[in-house]
Formats: structure tokens, sequence, C-alpha cells
């Protein structure tokens, strides 16, 4: 049968917006132009199941009640009780109880006109500001947090310290297995290795990075800031290491965690799995930053350049989604209806959340306008 929704894209993103649709009755194609779904949320295999993007999961936010209402929730797990060390002002230790407290005693609402570091300034001496816009740097990834607005960079400060995070048992490709199976379930046609070259005719959700959207659309203003990060993963060796579980370097902005701690699948027995993001300024190159975390690691793991087994290292531009600088919000972002037949449901599109949630919403938010535009034009819509 004919389509009657196009989805460009099988991620987090266009898998959600193809179970929702075909829950509203609609006849759902998905294109996807990898051998398999998931995008920046695919896991590779055995040995080390290094996941591409995403790592926590949010289970106080929409889309793990989203996830909840249709049974499709994956394993997950906590942060293990180990040790989480803080290197700041050069200086490697435990994390300061102080910095939870000062985070803990800031005002509930903060300005979106405003710099994160000129409100912090407000509020906290100017040791405790920086180490607070170190923290931001872990779920923004922007080498600047600072910069930031306020509004945006405390209201993701509080979700992320509020003990929602979990991590998905196995790898993301897990979550994005059972997505995949729902849809296809649900009737929605899924074709991988299927590179879309242009918009297609009808209805439509371009549910890729802003940038490919932009790409496909010829559409200059698909555009919105993201953060630039290094990143590297590793594979070691685990005898006679350290005991901590993450490290965050709040002076260089580098954040390590050790997930085979908390989920001993994503590595061979007797081996660990760490994944690395290191902020990198506009202009710095990759090789810097990796220099940057080889000296983090020598100082929180002794010996860690002989038990490596396996490394990788990338630079993502543009993939950890949308930040907001001060006088923006997510409603200033680019606009997800794009005409009537057109929406572009992105982690950089006006939409709220956190991280990949905001695509997630972005998929809801594109769905209803299309819904509205068959409604509004008369086409037939099986809801
Ligand atoms: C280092 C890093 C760490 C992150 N950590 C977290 C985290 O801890 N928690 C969190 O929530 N989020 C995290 N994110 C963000 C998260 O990965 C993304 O927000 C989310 O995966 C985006 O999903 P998506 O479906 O919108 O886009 P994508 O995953 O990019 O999916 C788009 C899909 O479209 C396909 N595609 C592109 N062009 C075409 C075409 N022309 N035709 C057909 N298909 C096409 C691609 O192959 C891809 O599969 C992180 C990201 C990075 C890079």
């Amino acid at each position: 049968m004919k389509p009657d929704l196009h989805i460009v894209g099988a991620g987090l993103t266009g898998l959600t917006a193809a179970i929702e649709a075909a829950e509203r009755g609609r006849r759902v194609s998905v294109a996807e132009a990898h051998s398999r779904p998931g995008g920046r949320a695919r896991t590779p295999a055995a040995p080390y199941r290094a996941n591409l993007g995403t790592h926590a999961i949010y289970v106080d936010g929409p889309w793990w009640a989203w996830l909840e209402r249709r049974g499709l929730t994956p394993p997950i797990v906590e942060a293990p009780p180990h040790a989480s060390l803080v290197r700041a002002g050069g200086r490697l230790g435990p994390w300061p109880a102080e910095l939870s407290q000062a985070i803990a005693a800031l005002p509930a609402e903060a300005p979106a006109a405003e710099s994160l570091r000129a409100w912090l300034l407000r509020h906290v001496d100017a040791r405790t500001a920086e180490a607070i816009v170190g923290v931001v740097f872990i779920f923004t990834f922007d080498h600047d947090p600072g910069r930031l607005s306020a509004a945006f960079a405390h209201q993701r400060l509080r979700r992320a310290l509020a003990g929602g995070v979990r991590y998905v048992i196995g790898g993301w490709s897990t979550l994005v297995d059972l997505l995949a199976e729902r849809a296809t379930g649900l009737g929605a046609q899924l074709r991988t290795r299927t590179r879309v070259p242009a918009v297609p005719e009808g209805p439509t959700i371009l549910a890729t990075s802003l940038a490919t959207a932009r790409g496909l659309t010829g559409d200059r203003s698909l555009t919105w800031p993201s953060a630039r990060v290094t990143t590297v993963d590793l594979g070691l060796r685990a005898d006679g290491g350290p005991d901590w579980f993450r490290v965050l370097d709040v002076d260089d902005r580098i954040y390590a965690a050790r997930y085979s701690l908390a989920d001993p699948t994503l590595a061979p027995p007797g081996h660990e799995l760490i994944q690395i993001s290191a902020a990198c300024a506009p202009g710095e190159r990759k090789a810097d930053a990796e220099r940057r975390v080889r000296h983090l690691l020598d100082e929180s793991w002794p010996g860690w350049r002989a038990a490596v087994q396996w490394y990788r290292s990338a630079v993502r531009t543009d993939c950890t989604g949308a930040i907001d600088l001060p006088g923006t919000t997510w409603h200033d972002r680019p606009a997800i209806g794009r005409g009537n037949d057109l929406t572009v449901a992105t982690d950089q599109s006006a939409a709220p959340g956190l991280l990949a949630e905001v695509g997630i919403s972005a998929a809801q938010l594109a769905l209803q306008h299309l819904d509205e535009a068959s409604t509004s034009t008369g086409a037939h819509v099986r809801v």
C-alpha cells in the first residue's frame, strides 16, 4: 500500500515518530541510509559495546513515560556507587560535597536572557561558579558552558542531578531493537540502506540531523548552535585498575565514564569500556583534545597505556543536540512545521527536553502539525 507518511531517518526520533504515527492509523514508510536503524543511538557488536552517542536515559522525563505506556522500556541500571572523581584547580580528588550543596542552594529559576556564568557569579563565589560551569559540560558538551543561557543550563543541571539518570543494559541498541520491532509490528515499512536524495512527495517527517535536513531541503534557516566534542573510547584490560566510575575534569572540560562498571556486558570479562568526551573549542585540533584526555587518564588510571586493547576517537560537530545562548529558548530554534506536508524533527528543533528527548518531542509535534494540516486541507487520515 502506498504510504501516507514518509519518515526519513530511523534514529530514536524517526522510530518514535513511526510508532506513534502507526498507532494513529497512518501507513508509514521509514527510510534509513545505514544498514541498521538507531542513528547516533547505535551500539556496535562485541567485544566493546561503545555507544556511538547516547549514554544516559532520563527516567524522570516524558520519553520514559511514553516508553512505559507502551511496554517498551529497556532493561536499565543506575550508576554504581563507586567513586566519582573531580579534577579542579589542577588537583584530582573525590567529588566535593560542597559542590553538590552549592548547586542545590541555587535559586529554582534562572533567567534565559543572562549567561550561566554571569548568573552564577551573583549567587556563588568565582571558584564555585567555574566548578558548576564544568559540571554543566557533562550534558551540554559545550567548550564553555558559562556562555550558555542560564535558564537552559540550569534546567538541565537540575534534571541531570535529580537522580533520573540510568544506563541501558547491553547498550542503546537494546532499546533501538525494541523500537524498530514495535514500529514494524504496527505495520511501518522500515527500509535500511536507503539514502533519500531529496524530500519525498507527500506528508514527510525529516528525522535526520538538522544539518542533513538543511541539505535535503536547501533551507538555510535550518541552523542552530550545537557543541564540538572529541570522543575517545577505550577498551582496557582491567587488572589492577582504579576504583572510579567517572572522572570529571572541570578545568579542562573532560568527562570519562567507565560504563562497563555499571553494565559488565559492555566489555569482555576482565576488561573495561571507558567512554570519554572532551570539549573542543572552535579550531582546537583533535590531536590536542586527545592529548588532554591522555593527561587526565595518566593522573586517574596509572598504567592505562599498557592495558589498552582497543582505541577509537572522533571529533563530533553538531551531534550532541541543541544549545541555547542567552536571549534564546527552545521556542526560537528552527520550527518543526515547514509548510503543510513537510516537518523537520531533530534534536536541534523547536521542542522541549534534554538531549535525545528534544528529537522525540519534536517527532510528536511533527505528527500534530501533519494531523492539523491534513484536517485543514481535508486530506484523509485514518485515526
Ligand atoms: C557523544 C554524544 C553523547 C551523547 N549523549 C547523550 C546522552 O547521554 N543522552 C541523550 O539523551 N542523548 C545523548 N546524545 C544525543 C543523542 O545521541 C541524539 O540526540 C539522538 O541520538 C538523536 O537521534 P535522532 O534520531 O534525532 O538523530 P540520529 O540518531 O542522527 O538519526 C538520524 C538518522 O537519519 C539517517 N539519515 C540521515 N540522512 C538520511 C537520508 N538522506 N536518507 C535516509 N536516512 C538518513 C541517519 O543514518 C540516522 O540513522 C549524545 C550525542 C553524542 C554525539
